[in-house]
């Protein structure tokens, strides 16, 4: 497979999940199951999917200097992604995540971001080198916003593909969203950037067209179970999801995103894009933990 390179940058936490029967109400305490540590984070889940599948993907992220953030640097030398560019910062922890699952696979996740919340804008503008090689770029909303307009920044002077994946969800200046490449938020993400819940496809459509009003150029709406959907000012579509027994939906969205930037920076039809991240996700809900359900090349019937 030609190597394209492909640019992640953002968070990486340490996941301590709990299952239990139920989530708990504010204020209860309830006896949960078994207890796993699992190395996470939106940023470091996307471009390990993304390395799994086949990519030639640099991460940049901001580690604690402490156990937690080494643990996370060696996972990413071992699935083969570049670190050059990845600090461990002596003044902050690593970030974590306090994660529930209940029976349904539903979860409740609390993020503590420690030195995540130390990757600024200057970081990024040192970046010229990588942005010029790279074919495109991969983001979320887990390090400071700061960070994200200087990628908007960098993208724009070297003429890149910026993908943000705009989770967790938060509302997005026009400078950031007017020339963006792509924007692919969730359903609760999509309510809360257009104010339209997409439960149908004409919802959909409705909630992408405010989005492409606002001068990104594609849309792509996850809609769990149900699959994602597509828009651009050309054309719109909705591609099923792959049935499956869903087990642990963490990172779902984590998968899909480094999934299909994989495709795309491959330059794929954004149909066979869409139809890969949703089978390299559908994957990843059978399986527990945020990494560790990241399926690789070999576990998919289909090429990126
Ligand atoms: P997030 O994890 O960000 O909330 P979604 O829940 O929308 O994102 O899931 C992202 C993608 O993962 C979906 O578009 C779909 O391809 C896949 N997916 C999620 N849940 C399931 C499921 N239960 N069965 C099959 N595929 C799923």
């Amino acid at each position: 497979m030609e190597s394209h390179k492909i640019l992640v940058i953002g968070s990486a936490n340490t996941d301590m999940v709990v299952k239990t029967s139920r989530l708990p109400k504010p204020g209860e305490t309830i006896l949960g199951g078994d207890f796993f540590l699992f190395p996470g984070g939106k940023g470091a889940n996307q471009a390990v999917a993304c390395a799994r599948l086949g990519g030639a993907v640099t991460f940049v992220c901001n580690l604690g200097n402490d156990v937690f953030g080494k643990e996370a640097l060696e996972g990413f030398k071992k699935d083969k992604i570049d670190t050059s560019f990845i600090t461990l910062d002596d003044s902050q922890p690593s970030g974590v995540a306090v994660i529930t699952v209940n029976e349904n696979a539903e979860n409740t996740i609390v993020v503590a971001p420690g030195a995540n919340g130390t990757l600024n804008a200057e970081k990024v503008l040192q970046l010229a080198s990588v942005f010029e090689q790279t074919e495109i770029i991969l983001t979320q909303l887990e390090t400071p916003i700061e960070a994200t307009e200087a990628m908007v920044k960098m993208t724009k002077k070297y003429k890149k593909r910026l993908i943000i994946n705009p989770a967790p969800a938060r509302e997005l200046s026009l400078e950031i969203l007017d020339g963006l490449f792509l924007i692919t938020p969730n359903e609760t993400e999509t309510e809360l950037l257009t104010g339209i819940y997409p439960n149908s496809p004409e919802k959909c459509l409705e909630a992408s067209t405010i989005l492409l009003k606002k001068g990104v150029d594609h849309v792509i709406i996850t809609l769990g179970k149900e699959g994602a959907f597509y828009a651009s000012k050309n054309e719109n579509f909705l591609i099923k999801s792959e049935p499956v027994k869903a087990i642990d939906t963490t990172a779902a969205g984590d998968v899909f995103n480094g999934a299909l930037t994989l495709s795309l920076a491959q330059n794929k039809p954004w149909k066979d894009a869409i139809l890969f991240a949703n089978k390299a996700a559908a994957i990843s809900v059978t399986k527990m933990g945020a990494q560790s359900s990241a399926p690789y090349l070999k576990d998919l019937t289909i090429q990126p």
